[in-house]
């Protein structure tokens, strides 16, 4: 069965592309991933991360993927050690009157009162967590384990990998932020964000607004940190970082005045990989994109990869 399956060479180390090697190695393909970063050092790691949720429509394919994703984080919950922990919180909505259809099937769906909310409409809701140096590290090690192996090397050129390759080779592009610049696609662009982590602060529940700004306030507790955001500025806004995360602690701590005495432990800065809509298609050359995700990478990531298989096979 090996022998007729395609090698396959992703290029990117993120959640999209661990996810996508995973599911490739699990379909019986010989798989090796190039990244020019290691994976603790991927945009990907300084996600949220929130899952569950797209906010697409129901014909946008980031709700199909995330359909197919959700499931599976559901299960990888059932085991702490994966970085998966799901949470029970609210969400503030300041940018509908009403909250959408979908909302109210999430788990423990409850709609907030004019008085229980910071935005027009809110929701309380059960939805899965990642923290996301953990899982990332749970990817790598599964990943090793099916025999998929990662070499640190930068990729200038598709064409490098493609036409050195065998034979049969597929190369799958989910470089993120760096995709667009291999696949020639300018419409890629890097929309940063800043999260500040601090040490446990005794949280229990998330909190999360939806705003048209592109300052808002999240606070998202996992095992022993917290991590809180809400900011996500194009590249021609040149605010410091350190002033984005100043900011982004002071409105954290009015929401939570608990956070105020918990120690700073870092900050992580990262860039989403933002696309008028996310690519995953194959191109005339036959390489396989999978890139663009923006906001929702991790959310979609399981999909994205069943949807990578069906391009690769
Ligand atoms: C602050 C912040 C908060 C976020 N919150 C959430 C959230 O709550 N929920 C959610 O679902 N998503 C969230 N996201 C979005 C999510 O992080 C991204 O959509 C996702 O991580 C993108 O994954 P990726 O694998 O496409 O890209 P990346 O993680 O950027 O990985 C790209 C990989 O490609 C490699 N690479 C790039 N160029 C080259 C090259 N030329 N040669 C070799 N290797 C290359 C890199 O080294 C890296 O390994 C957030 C993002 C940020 C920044």
């Amino acid at each position: 069965m090996m022998s007729t399956m395609s090698d396959v060479v992703v290029v990117g180390a993120g959640v999209i592309g661990l996810s996508s090697a995973i599911r490739l190695a699990e379909a019986g393909h010989r798989v090796r991933v190039l990244t020019d970063r290691a994976v603790e050092d991927t945009t990907s790691v300084a996600a949220g991360a929130m899952l569950g949720i797209s906010g697409a429509g129901p014909d946008d394919p980031l709700t199909a993927w995330t359909e197919r994703s959700t499931p599976v984080f559901e299960e990888l919950a059932e085991d702490p050690a994966t970085g998966i922990h799901r949470l029970h919180g609210r969400i503030h909505v300041d940018v509908a009157d009403e909250l959408p259809p979908w909302a109210r099937v999430l788990p423990d769906f409850r709609a907030l009162g004019p008085d229980e909310t910071r935005g027009r409409v809110g929701m309380a809701v059960t939805l899965p967590f990642a923290d996301m140096p953990t899982y990332l590290g749970h990817l790598a090690d599964r990943a090793a384990r099916l025999g998929v192996v990662v070499e640190q090397r930068h990729v200038a050129d598709l064409a490098d990998v493609t036409d050195t390759a065998e034979p049969g080779r597929v190369v799958v592009n989910a470089a993120g932020s760096g995709a667009g610049e291999l696949a020639g696609d300018p419409t890629v662009t890097g929309v940063r964000g800043v999260h500040v982590v601090l040490a446990d602060a005794g949280i229990e529940e998330f909190s999360m607004e939806v705003v048209a700004s592109p300052r808002w306030t999240n606070v998202f507790p996992h095992p022993g940190r917290v991590v809180v955001g809400g900011a996500a500025l194009p590249p021609d806004d040149e605010t410091p970082d350190a002033q984005v995360a100043e900011e982004i602690l002071a409105r954290a701590i009015a929401v939570e005045p608990r956070l105020a005495d918990a120690r700073v432990l870092g900050r992580e800065v990262g860039w989403r990989p933002v696309r008028p809509s996310p690519r995953v298609e194959v191109d005339d050359r036959g390489v396989v994109h999978a890139y663009g995700h923006g906001g929702v990478g991790v959310t979609v990531s399981w999909g994205v990869a069943d949807e990578v298989v069906r391009l690769v096979a």
